[in-house]
């Protein structure tokens, strides 16, 4: 493909343009994952067919590797190429077949253009990478040009992804604590372990940022193995100090339940730190079972066997089929935090928290709230009979010193309240005497 771009390059007249297109299929390893590679090859064929009738005769299709295209457009302005690439977007929105399963399919295509952007090979080409890279940013199926500011976040983009490595590496990352309380008499439920990052250039890093980039650039698997193992190790730190917390919830990314071997790992970390398997809750996304995975199903059984309990997190949000929710191996439904909003203020708000709690106690599921940040809030919550609550009214995620600071407070309060219902003060006592 080189000398192909190379000879367009050198037979482009002076004022005139080559376009270069870099094309990704969206979520191609979801469909090698789930319905194996030879449908994969297949679907990249169809796809290929249906380029090629997109682009004209002078234009010409190469594959990159996988499911990567390059389309060379010689003699066309930006124009020209937005519209080609636009094209190809409309011509892939008709899903495709696959024997009898019709599939969709999209991509994302990012564009560079001779001489405007660059006049070598190569910065053409990462500029397409950088464009292409833009339009998964923008929520795939769609193009982007290339532009110079581009650059500039493409570089932070690097840095950003080689500082999270070193952080890996260096154990850098750090887990803090969030209490989860009962509702029915305030008791500690558990904790859900959230990851930090403080880097020295960077600042805190706000997981919201740093986890989807480590999905993206294939980090995310570690950072799961890391945080079960840190969690489990913390958990067992407290309970040989005494401190009794029933759970500590993980979160784990839908990539990290593509590993058939993760019910395994699971176990060698509660047997390394002595845990009984149901002190451990692993909190996943409804994607983690929606995109009809067999083998995030099948690692999700493995894991109900061995004991270890499954959460469906930021529930609500997704487009789970309830009839699924069902037959999922599942423990426990967290209310997602948006449903909080409201809920103590709108009737409507109010109407749907209802529904969404009730959905999980009518499938037997514990059910907990997040994002609980006002007193009301947890009223209306307790008055739901929803099981848990979680959110900055008790505590934001804390560091573990920090959290065993709060949860002795926790209990001293705790057991204040419970001497007060029992009329089991000094007076109290006193009192029970004197009647006897
Ligand atoms: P999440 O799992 O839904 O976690 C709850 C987020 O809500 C946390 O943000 C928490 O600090 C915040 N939060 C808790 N209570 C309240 C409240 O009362 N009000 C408000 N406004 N927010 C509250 P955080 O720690 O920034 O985490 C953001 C997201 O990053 C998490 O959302 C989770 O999806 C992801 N994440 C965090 N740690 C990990 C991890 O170790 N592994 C993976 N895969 N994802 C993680
Ligand atoms: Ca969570
Ligand atoms: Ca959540």
């Amino acid at each position: 493909m080189r000398h192909l771009i190379t000879t367009a390059i050198d037979a482009c007249p002076t004022g005139g343009h080559v376009a270069l297109a870099f094309l990704d299929v969206d979520h191609f390893k979801d469909v090698n994952d789930t319905l194996g590679h030879a449908a994969g090859d297949e679907l990249l064929v169809q796809l290929a067919q249906r380029l090629r009738e997109q682009i004209g005769p002078e234009d010409m299709l190469g594959r990159l590797g996988g499911d990567e295209f390059v389309v060379l457009l010689p003699h066309r302005n930006a124009q020209d190429a937005e519209r080609v690439a636009a094209g190809i977007t409309e011509a892939l929105a008709v899903p495709l077949r696959l024997g009898s399963k019709l599939m969709p399919m999209s991509a994302s295509i990012g564009i560079s253009l001779y001489p405007d952007h660059a006049t070598d090979i190569d910065t053409l080409m990462q500029q397409a990478d950088a464009a292409m890279y833009m339009a998964k940013q923008a929520g795939r199926s769609t193009h982007c040009m290339f532009s110079v500011e581009m650059n500039g976040l493409a570089e932070q983009r690097l840095a950003m992804i080689a500082a999270l490595r070193r952080a890996i590496a260096d154990n850098a990352l750090s887990l803090f604590y969030q209490p989860q309380i009962r509702s029915c008499d305030g008791a500690i439920h558990g904790v859900e372990a959230l990851a930090r990052w403080h880097d020295a250039a960077l600042g805190d890093v706000s997981p919201a940022k740093f986890i989807p980039l480590a999905e993206e650039c294939g980090l995310i698997e570690q950072i799961g193995l890391w945080s079960v193992r840190e969690a489990c190790r913390q958990m067992a730190t407290w309970r040989r100090a005494g401190l009794n917390i029933p759970s500590v919830s993980v979160n784990l990314s839908p990539l990290n339940f593509r590993n058939v071997a993760l019910a395994a790992r699971l176990k060698d970390v509660l047997t390394e730190c002595a845990l009984p398997p149901h002190v451990l809750m692993l909190e996943i996304t409804e994607g983690t079972f929606m995109q009809d995975g067999a083998a995030a199903l099948e690692t999700m059984h493995a894991i109900r066997e061995l004991g270890v309990g499954l959460s469906v997190d930021d529930f609500g949000t997704g487009y789970s089929s309830l009839s699924r929710l069902a037959h999922l191996p599942i423990r426990e439904l967290k209310i997602d935090r948006s449903f909080m909003r409201d809920i103590d203020r709108n009737a409507g708000a109010l109407t749907i928290a209802t529904a969404v709690v009730r959905v999980g106690q009518g499938l037997g599921l514990t059910v907990v709230a997040e994002g609980v940040e006002t007193e009301s809030q947890r009223k209306m919550l307790a008055e739901l009979g929803c099981d848990v609550v979680q959110g900055f009214l008790y505590a934001p995620a804390l560091a573990p010193v920090a959290f065993e600071r709060w949860l002795i407070e926790h209990c001293a309060e705790q057991a204040k309240a419970m001497l007060g219902r029992l009329d089991l003060n000094p007076a109290g006592v006193a009192a029970v005497k004197r009647s006897a």
